[in-house]
């Protein structure tokens, strides 16, 4: 059995008394928030000195600032208990990453929030607190009582979690309640076509390409709403900061970053579903956007693309269908890897579209290349059964090795199409893999 999690997301519509009472929860958490992370500042500026008495300080409790603020009291409780635990969790983000252990970007230390129209705040579930229904359709919060929402959907599976109630940053209220249920792990589906074996390498201007050098009919979403926001964003400018046609200028901008953000999870959303339906299996390269958009000096257009969006999309699909997604690591130079004879061209540059193999004389579209060795990687974990992490050795294949590379791939070909091993001589994938190691 396995706990699964799906959120309903939906627009709620409170009362003038219900929205008062959401800005205060969000106020309240955030004046916590800020309260406790000073109290820890200046505990830790006065004691630096001492590390003993800094690990071994206990800290004021939310209910001792409740006691202090008695504002705080007005609000839901457990939404204040989450923000101390976000705020020890923002801790532990920066320890871990300071010490190295953390994977992904670097997290800094902790930060105050700033007072901002778009924010939320967190509650779980006690004695049945948070409820939906469907008819009339309305949500139950803690403290704040039924309100109303509006959304197509008429149920929602599994037993309630919590929820997060946010404030867009066009003022909107919006409610994402989190379902539990337990079911049977859908079982992954069986690879026997390499047909159904599809990878994918993040491009710049098109999202990506697969192997046959397909592209989605994706448009970046800023060149559809480039002029919008720039016009939008050209007017607000020209108002004076802090007075009333400021803010309704500001008020427009954060309505067509909306516009953006909402075609684009549309876009996530009808692409990883065609993906998972069409393909048994599906790898995919591990992106650094820092580093990326560092090296290419287009930070917004990557961004834009909503690539780590797409994934988390994607592999929250694939497990509905038993999909295999494969996340071959970043490193394995997918670009710079001849896919026919398995030369390593070290001299590639980024701004190279194309390039011509020196040991085989292949020609090479930059992208297309790296995705067909994306879905060697992707075949090769499949023939041995999926190991947790991505296969290290084969993605450092420093010397070239044509024999070795072209046996290797011609053995999970027979491994996938039911051939049984023995008929393939010699040189099986685990065994051609400990050679690449030794190189
Ligand atoms: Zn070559």
């Amino acid at each position: 059995m396995k706990k699964r999690h799906k959120a309903l997301k939906v627009r709620i519509y409170p009362t003038l008394h219900q929205k008062t009472l959401i800005d205060k929860t969000l106020g309240s958490c955030r004046a916590l928030y800020n309260m406790m992370l000073h109290e820890r500042i200046s505990f830790f500026e006065e004691n630096k000195e001492d590390r003993k008495v800094v690990n071994g300080h206990k800290y004021k409790t939310e209910k001792e600032y409740k006691v202090e603020f008695a504002w705080m009291k007005e609000v839901d409780a457990v939404a204040l208990q989450q923000s101390k635990a976000d705020l020890s969790q923002a801790y532990s983000n920066f320890f871990t990453s300071l010490k190295g252990a953390r994977r992904g970007q670097t997290v800094g230390f902790p930060k105050y929030k700033k007072r901002k129209t778009g924010s939320s705040y967190r509650s779980v579930v006690t004695n049945n607190n948070i409820r939906v229904d469907f008819e009339p359709k309305r949500i139950k919060l803690p403290k704040v009582g039924w309100v109303s929402f509006r959304d197509k959907r008429n149920s929602a599976e599994g037993r309630i979690k919590s929820v997060t109630v946010s404030r867009s940053p066009t003022g909107k209220y919006f409610a994402s309640v989190l379902f539990e249920t337990e079911g049977e792990e859908v079982e992954k589906k069986t690879v026997t076509d390499p047909k159904k074996v599809i990878g994918l390498d993040m491009t710049l201007g098109t999202f990506y390409v697969d192997h046959e050098g397909n592209t989605p009919g994706f448009t970046r979403n800023t060149q559809r709403y480039k002029t919008h926001l720039a016009q939008a964003q050209r007017r607000l400018s020209k108002k004076k900061k802090g007075s009333q046609n400021w803010y309704k200028a500001k008020h427009k901008v954060a309505l067509v970053h909306e516009t953006i953000a909402n075609a684009r999870a549309d876009f996530n959303r009808k692409l990883a579903t065609s993906l998972v339906t069409n393909y048994d299996a599906i790898c995919i390269e591990t992106l650094s956007l820092k580093g990326m958009s560092r090296a290419l000096r287009l930070g917004k257009s990557v961004h834009d693309l909503g690539y780590a969006e797409f994934v988390a999309k994607l592999k929250q699909k694939a497990e509905t269908t038993g999909t295999h997604v494969i996340q071959a690591d970043q490193w394995f130079a997918s670009s710079k890897l001849c896919n026919i004879c398995g030369y390593k061209n070290s001299a590639l540059r980024l701004h190279d579209r194309t390039w011509t193999c020196p040991n085989c004389g292949a020609e090479h579209s930059r992208d297309e290349n790296a995705e067909k060795n994306l879905r060697t990687v992707g075949l090769d974990i499949l023939a041995l059964g999926e190991p947790s992490e991505p296969v290290e050795s084969v993605l450092d294949v420093e010397t070239s090795v044509p024999m070795q590379y072209s046996v290797k791939q011609e053995a999970h070909r027979s491994l996938l199409m039911g051939k049984s091993p023995e008929s393939v001589p010699d040189v099986l994938p685990c065994q051609a893999r400990g050679a690449h190691g030794h190189h």
